[in-house]
């Protein structure tokens, strides 16, 4: 059979690929070896953001008797593990209607390239001009003894599992494991998080992972950063992990342990071809082109564009876009990262630390959310919103926030910065009363004072 397109892998990057390249009149082909939806919506996000939910619900029952209520939530495991399921079946059927409303070809089965041009699965052959590679990633698992005793699991098995655990060590205070722990946490479960590097979430703004500590803290997670895991053995049915923490060994007994410290790209189908890698994953640019023409890749398996689902179907519609010859139609420059923690976090641009390694003079604005009156209302966890601008301009140039919402509220700040706007601009505008973005308006007007200096 042959094609205009062929995508294997059918993640939130391939079935965005597929998606666009049918809208654009393409012939196109579908290959899958499991389940419609990768990781994303099987085995990552939309599991953890089931979770997440449940987890936030307990949280708010706890502190039920301030908001005037008196409830004792009981977790129902076999109940929550039937939700996220049910929420996934349902998300799995609209793909299965986009693809069919698309006309697109879907090739169930393990694909393998003959050719850059040439992709064989079930023994059958399709060819095309242009192949999307979208075959994402999986845990990488560390070489660290007894990572393969019974008991230690990966994200995808927590998420398959969805039981509870007396006590859970999570390796890693990466996106993963700091969401994770907050679901374990809210469901009663003893969390100890270790961490590499000296902070959680290492990947973003300093100050967000060591707020998040703290705030875990209180809740009773032990956090360990600057740790370094040595060993996992197993001792009178519990499982011991032993780490070196300023010098000093320590070992934390648990029921289970989560590996969560990143994930290898799956870069198995490039077999031999001659295409440029970098650190494990395909070279590209921005819409997806590898050093071999017509080839593409895109998301977890490209190298030089952060691991997350919405840089995948970003990418995943550039690829059709440089297919077919017309301007990308989304911008790559600028992506915003989120996570689910309670509270949330969002971040876009530039923090001031980049924005210095830039050579760009800047000025921050800061507000707490202690004074915010939505945040008084809900009893919120305290949090900050940081943003930065440039000093000669007024500019947005970044802003990160660690507060309610802030996984939607960030993108305000991400159509800011991409128009340009500044900081008096964004100022102009009536913020409604009362709402949790009002504190925003407070970190834009401390950035206002010092602009004037
Ligand atoms: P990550 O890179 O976010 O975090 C891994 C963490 O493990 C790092 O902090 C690292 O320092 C630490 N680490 C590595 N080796 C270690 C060791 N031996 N001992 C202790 N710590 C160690 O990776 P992740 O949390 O596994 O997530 C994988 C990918 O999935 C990431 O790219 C992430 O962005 C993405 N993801 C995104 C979201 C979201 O956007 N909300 C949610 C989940 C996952």
């Amino acid at each position: 059979m042959t094609y205009d397109v062929i995508v294997i892998g059918c993640g939130p990057g391939g079935e965005a690929a597929v998606v666009e390249a049918a809208e654009q009149g393409l012939r196109v082909a579908l290959v899958e070896a499991r389940e419609l939806g990768g990781t994303c919506l099987n085995r990552g996000c939309i599991p953890t953001k089931t979770l997440i939910h449940t987890a936030d619900v307990v949280r708010e029952l706890k502190n039920g008797k301030i908001h005037g209520l008196s409830a004792e939530p009981k977790v129902d495991y076999p109940a929550l593990k039937a939700r996220k399921e049910e929420v996934v079946e349902g998300l799995r059927k609209g793909i299965e209607a986009e693809i069919k409303a698309g006309k697109i070809d879907l090739y169930v089965g393990e694909a393998s390239l003959r050719d850059a041009h040439t992709v064989v699965v079930n023994e059958e052959e399709l060819e095309a001009p242009s192949v999307i590679l979208a075959t994402g990633s999986v845990p990488a698992i560390p070489p660290i003894p007894g990572s393969n005793l019974h008991g230690v699991v990966t994200s995808d098995d927590i998420l398959e599992q969805v039981r509870p655990y007396q006590q859970l060590v999570i390796i890693g205070g990466g996106v993963i494991g700091v969401e994770i722990a907050g679901v374990y946490e809210a469901l009663g479960t003893q969390v100890t998080i270790i961490e590499a590097l000296d902070r959680l979430l290492p990947g973003l703004e300093v100050e967000l992972g060591r707020s998040l500590a703290t705030v875990l803290k209180k809740r009773g997670v032990d956090v360990h950063c600057a740790a370094k895991v040595s060993a996992i053995e197993e001792a009178d049915g519990a499982l011991c992990v032993r780490f070196e923490e300023k010098g000093t060994e320590q070992v934390v007994r648990a029921e289970g342990v989560l590996i969560a410290t990143g994930r290898r790209a799956n870069t198995s189908l490039v077999g031999d071809l001659p295409v440029e890698m970098h650190r494990g994953r395909v070279l590209t640019d921005s819409c997806g082109r590898t050093s071999i023409p017509g080839l593409y890749a895109i998301g977890d398996i490209a190298d030089g564009y952060p691991q997350l689902a919405h840089t995948a179907a970003a990418m995943g519609v550039n690829a059709v876009c440089a297919i077919t010859k017309q301007t990308p139609k989304r911008n790559m420059s600028l992506i915003p990262s989120i996570v689910y923690t309670s509270p949330e976090i969002g971040s876009i641009g530039l923090t001031e630390a980049e924005a210095v390694e830039h050579g760009k003079e800047v000025v921050v604005g800061k507000a707490n959310t202690f004074s915010n009156a939505r945040s008084v209302i809900a009893e919120s966890e305290r949090g900050f919103v940081k943003i930065v601008a440039e000093k000669t301009s007024g500019k947005l140039l970044g802003a990160v926030f660690m507060c309610e919402r802030a996984t939607d509220l960030i993108h305000e700040m991400e159509i800011v910065i991409a128009a340009g706007m500044t900081v008096s601009d964004l100022l102009m505008n009536i913020q409604g009363h009362p709402t949790f973005s009002e504190v925003i308006v407070r970190a834009l007007e401390a950035a206002l004072k010092k602009l004037a200096q």
